[in-house]
């Protein structure tokens, strides 16, 4: 499935790498074959002695594991991996970092064409959602990363930052007027390294992220942007920059691909590091809960080669595991809705019912399918172009993202419409109405928490996405797609209940569930604006599941800069102005923080 012979040289490097850091090869073996691919000499140099120092110093960190780590951090994601490298920057703190996965420097991951089926394979979670009649029955693949690099080692390496008022927004859930678009546009410029059409008022250059617009793209892409332009949709040379401030747009889409290799966020933040003593990465190692004396988080509880261990944390823990693993992980220490943790005999430590609920997701519809004459040449991440645009003209921002891509996507239930040759374009809603909750199963922290979804559970949901179809059908049939077009499978002539039936029948997640312990000051938030957890001492959390609304867009870009604002506010280098006062919120018991 996943071809290395035919593979970029940068996939080949970095499969080569994996192997210096494994010890399958020794250096002179590494500088022959890196060779053979005509990289430069100095380079070649560079990057052996970079991973013999990385395999060196983590295999004596794991030698040598200590009882206390000024930092714990959870989970080796897009936000976790941000963390540990901030915090390990200070060469006096000690920085442990616990990844249930493994290694990521595999063909699976790095080849970028054939991201998608990693989906239910060894670097996937493998969580469904539970069945929901608003998706006619089903039960929904809930993708999330299992791996150095978590959703971002599985994901489709898009790059969308998000919308403006998002981030206002959230500003005005916090509380706090460091997470306005203002302060986090800052952030998105320092650490991007961007290699697009330059706008130095909203892209970053030299910073960790190499990001670009999906280069030597398929020609079906920019047909796609013309079709577009002919519904009124207009066109922009970045996805990202003054598009993600009005009212929508189309572009080439912005990727983390390198020498066509996928670049997962530990690539731009952890490896650069991982040869310093004062960070250890542990992989296959499974945190089962938070050790917590009175309201006092003091380490962590994780399962290590065979073993179960605790380590303490002297300074703070970082829970980054992601929006299902985060709720759950809080759950098992006894953070949560007290009648959800009675059920297991988990005893409470702060009654926080918002763990776990306020659950949102993006829809994405298969149920856009047209036969092309010949074979489509896939390129990249398969989805070259996208756009933004609003299902209805009053909505302040846009709602729908909809996709270009280069092969079948489509659910278990439309798949069956899949021939050789085809293309979709699939309509994603990203501001949805529905929301979800995760509820334990068990007292086993290894089962899968219970994910009720409820994808298309608000009518206002489907009448977007039905909007989307439409938008959808009218692209594909499009004068600047006929070259691609022998026929249309998908949705053709259905309207009304068909339509509508198609649409839950094709519904599937984008795999961007978060909200699920959410930054706030209302009853149901978990964390307050600088991401302490209400309730317990010592506790942060920088993941998806912080937001208190899901962005207008991919979910990898926020999260890292969730990551950056964690480390920022960590190491007092936050630029947080709260305009407005926070207030004192507690949970009823037992006791507010000091
Ligand atoms: C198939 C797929 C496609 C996607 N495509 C895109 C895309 O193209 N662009 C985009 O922007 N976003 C995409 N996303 C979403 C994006 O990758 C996520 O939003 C992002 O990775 C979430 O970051 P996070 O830090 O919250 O969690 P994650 O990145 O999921 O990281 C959590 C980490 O914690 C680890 N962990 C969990 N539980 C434990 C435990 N108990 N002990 C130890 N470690 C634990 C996990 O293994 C994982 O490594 C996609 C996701 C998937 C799954």
């Amino acid at each position: 499935m996943f071809d290395t012979a035919s593979a970029s040289n940068g996939v080949k490097l970095a499969l080569l790498e994996g192997q210096l850091l494994t010890r399958e090869i020794d250096r002179a073996t590494f500088i022959e074959r890196a060779a053979n691919l005509g990289l430069p000499a100095p380079a070649i140099g560079d990057a052996a002695d970079k991973f013999m120092a990385i395999a060196a110093n983590q295999a004596a960190r794991r030698a040598t594991l200590r009882s206390s780590y000024d930092y714990i951090v959870i989970g080796s994601g897009a936000s976790g991996s941000v963390v540990a490298r901030r915090l390990a920057e200070n060469q006096d703190a000690q920085v442990l970092l616990l990844e249930a996965g493994g290694e990521d420097l595999t063909p699976g991951i790095l080849i970028t064409e054939t991201w998608f089926f990693n989906q239910g394979g060894e670097f996937d979670w493998n969580f469904a959602a539970e069945r929901s009649p608003s998706v006619n029955d089903r039960s929904i693949a809930q993708a999330m990363g299992k791996a150095i690099g978590g959703g971002t080692s599985i994901n489709g390496m898009v790059w969308a930052r998000g919308h403006k008022n998002d981030f206002d927004h959230w500003a005005k859930e916090a509380g706090d007027e460091a997470w306005n678009y203002r302060h986090v546009l800052d952030i998105y410029r320092r650490i991007e390294d961007w290699h697009g059409v330059p706008d130095p008022q909203r892209r970053g250059s030299g910073g960790e992220v190499f990001v670009q617009p999906a280069p030597n793209p398929s020609s079906i892409a920019p047909a796609f942007l013309r079709a577009a332009e002919s519904l009124g949709i207009p066109t922009f040379a970045d996805q990202n920059g003054d598009m993600q401030e009005g009212s929508g747009g189309a572009a080439i889409t912005n990727v983390r691909i390198r020498d066509g290799r996928r670049l997962n966020i530990p690539s731009s933040y952890l490896y650069p590091v991982m040869d310093q003593a004062n960070l250890t990465v542990l992989t296959a190692a499974y945190v089962n809960r938070l050790t917590i004396e009175g309201n006092t988080v003091t380490g962590v509880e994780f399962e290590w080669q065979n073993e179960v261990r605790r380590i303490k944390s002297s300074s703070e823990v970082v829970l980054s595991a992601g929006a299902i693993q985060t709720p759950k992980t809080l759950m098992f220490s006894g953070i949560g809705d007290r009648a959800e943790l009675d059920r297991f005999g988990i005893a409470t430590v702060s009654h926080l019912p918002g763990v776990g609920r306020n659950f949102q997701d993006h829809p994405i519809i298969g149920g856009g399918l047209w036969e092309a004459p010949g074979p489509i040449t896939v390129r990249n991440n398969a989805a070259e172009a996208n756009l933004f645009t609003k299902s209805r003209p009053e909505l302040d921002a846009p709602d729908l993202h909809i996709w270009h891509v280069e092969a079948p996507y489509l659910s278990e239930v439309t798949g069956r419409h899949a021939v050789e040759n085809v293309w979709s374009i699939s309509p994603g809603l990203v501001r949805p109405e529905s929301r979800g909750s995760l509820r334990l199963k068990s007292a086993d922290p290894h089962e899968a928490p219970e994910i009720h979804s409820n994808m298309l559970s608000d009518p206002r949901d489907l009448a977007a996405l039905r909007r989307g179809m439409e938008i959808a059908r009218d692209l594909g049939n499009s004068e600047a797609m006929k070259p691609f077009v022998k026929r249309e499978i998908l949705p053709g002539p259905l309207a009304g209940e068909a339509l509508d039936n198609l649409i839950r029948d094709g519904a599937m997640s984008m795999h961007h569930p978060t909200c699920t312990a959410k930054m706030g000051r209302d009853d149901l938030s978990v964390v307050d604006a600088e991401l302490r957890v209400y309730g317990v001492k010592n506790l942060r959390i920088a993941d998806g599941s912080i937001m208190p609304s899901v962005t207008t867009g991919n979910t990898q870009a926020p999260c890292v800069m969730i990551g950056e604002r964690m480390a920022d506010i960590l190491k007092g280098l936050s630029t947080a102005r709260s305009v407005v006062a926070r207030p004192v919120v507690c949970p009823p018991e037992p006791v507010c923080p000091a």
